[in-house]
């Protein structure tokens, strides 16, 4: 049986939780980012409220295997002092004696961060008796790192055995495979995808695990023009993985027997550079002049898109339709974004995940205007690809 975090009661009990802190620092060791460490304060707080205790461990940028004073999690203090209006106390090392008599004297309502977990290489083998010294004078192992649940390292997945009846999800790793649920196992039809993005090789695991389980896709971004000169279209300079034109038709190929709808774009914004002061003009998508590239989706291709997004009951958007970065071609994602905001008004259910799309629609502030950002980019995609991912496997089994 999973147990439920919400219902679990941490009074007199040692926590252990698998955070993602890797926030980003200035040169002043100040949080530039704090989102991941705000987002897991509720899971925190609630053992704390309920009379538990708290031993926080995490990995912060990439170490090579030993300690390195420049990825020390010991900057991170002061910022969880504040935050959780409660002094932080702070392990120099994630295992050893000293750090076990510190989880040893942890008194109920008492925070103590460990140092970096990749400061051993142990931490990304996913090495047992590393992560059964991780799992040493605590009662409890919660997984709330969604970010790494992909990965099977010690602190994300070999650890959960140590706890075979107290192991649970926090709220936010909870939260994550519910989103991704809603969408992929109970998703309210018509349930609609946008994929974006620059290639077609990074997304096609997930084009193909959709299939069976949406209505329709909506392609856009870079890889829409592997599929335009895969159809015979004219693409100019655009993006186009020409190892992947065959398995673009084979995936229209599968949608149309599985009666998946698949919408590209009808227009196309075209650059004569890969600059924000190009000059530019709008062609047919499968039409884009010679020496040009198409760098965003134009008018057309946005009013057909969002007819399409504002009668999805569910929807699930990865991936820019544009080089958004650049603001004379962000206009097709931002009225993107715009147009899952007004599904969310109109009482859809929409998840917007991976790297980029997330980027997006904070640049764009409509980060609380959609039912959920997801947090972890590659963990997400693996989710949607259909992969079992180690670190949920672990609390499910
Ligand atoms: P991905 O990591 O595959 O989701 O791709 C995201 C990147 O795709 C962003 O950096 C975008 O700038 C880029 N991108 C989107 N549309 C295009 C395009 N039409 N041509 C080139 N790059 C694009």
């Amino acid at each position: 049986m999973m147990i439920k975090f919400q219902d679990y009661n941490f009074k007199g009990k040692k926590a252990i939780i698998r955070v993602d802190f890797n926030v980003p620092l200035n040169a002043e060791k100040q949080i530039t980012d704090d989102t991941r460490i705000r987002m897991a304060l509720p899971t925190i707080e609630k053992i704390l409220s309920d009379g538990g205790s708290v031993v926080l461990m995490s990995h912060l940028g990439r170490p090579k295997g030993g300690p390195e004073e420049k990825y020390s999690m010991k900057p991170l203090v002061p910022y969880l002092t504040k935050a959780l209006g409660r002094e932080v106390k702070f392990a120099d090392d994630c295992i050893g004696e000293e750090t076990l008599a510190l989880k040893n004297n942890l008194k109920a309502g008492e925070v103590l961060l460990l140092n970096n977990l990749r400061f051993y290489k142990e931490e990304e083998k996913g090495n047992k008796e590393f992560a059964q010294k991780l799992a040493e004078g605590v009662d409890v192992y919660v997984n709330d790192a969604f970010g790494t649940a992909h990965r099977a390292h010690a602190s994300t997945t070999i650890i959960a055995e140590f706890f075979p009846n107290d192991k649970m999800f926090g709220f936010l790793l909870a939260n994550e495979v519910e989103s991704m649920d809603k969408v992929l196992k109970q998703g309210e039809k018509p349930i609609t995808a946008i994929l974006g993005g620059a290639k077609v090789s990074s997304k096609i695991s997930v084009i193909e695990n959709l299939l069976g389980k949406v209505d329709n896709i909506i392609i856009g971004g870079g890889m829409t023009y592997t599929f335009i000169k895969a159809m015979g279209g004219k693409v100019g300079n655009s993006l186009v993985e020409e190892d992947y034109l065959e398995t673009a038709l084979s995936v229209m190929q599968a949608a149309k027997e599985k009666g998946v709808t698949i919408y590209f774009p009808s227009d196309s914004l075209n650059a004569d550079k890969f600059d924000n002061e190009a000059n530019t003009s709008v062609s047919e998508i499968n039409n884009v002049p010679e020496g040009l590239m198409g760098l965003d989706i134009s008018e057309k291709s946005i009013a057909l898109f969002k007819e399409v997004i504002l009668k999805s009951k569910t929807i699930l958007w990865n991936g820019p339709m544009g080089v958004f970065e650049m603001s004379n071609f962000a206009k097709g994602t931002i009225a993107i974004a715009n147009a899952l905001v007004e599904a969310t008004e109109n009482g859809s259910f929409t998840l917007v995940g991976g790297g980029d799309s997330v980027a997006a629609i904070n640049q764009f502030n409509l980060a609380d205007k959609v039912s959920y950002v997801s947090t972890g980019g590659g963990a997400m995609l693996e989710y949607i690809e259909g992969k079992v991912l180690p670190g949920v496997a672990a609390i499910l089994d």
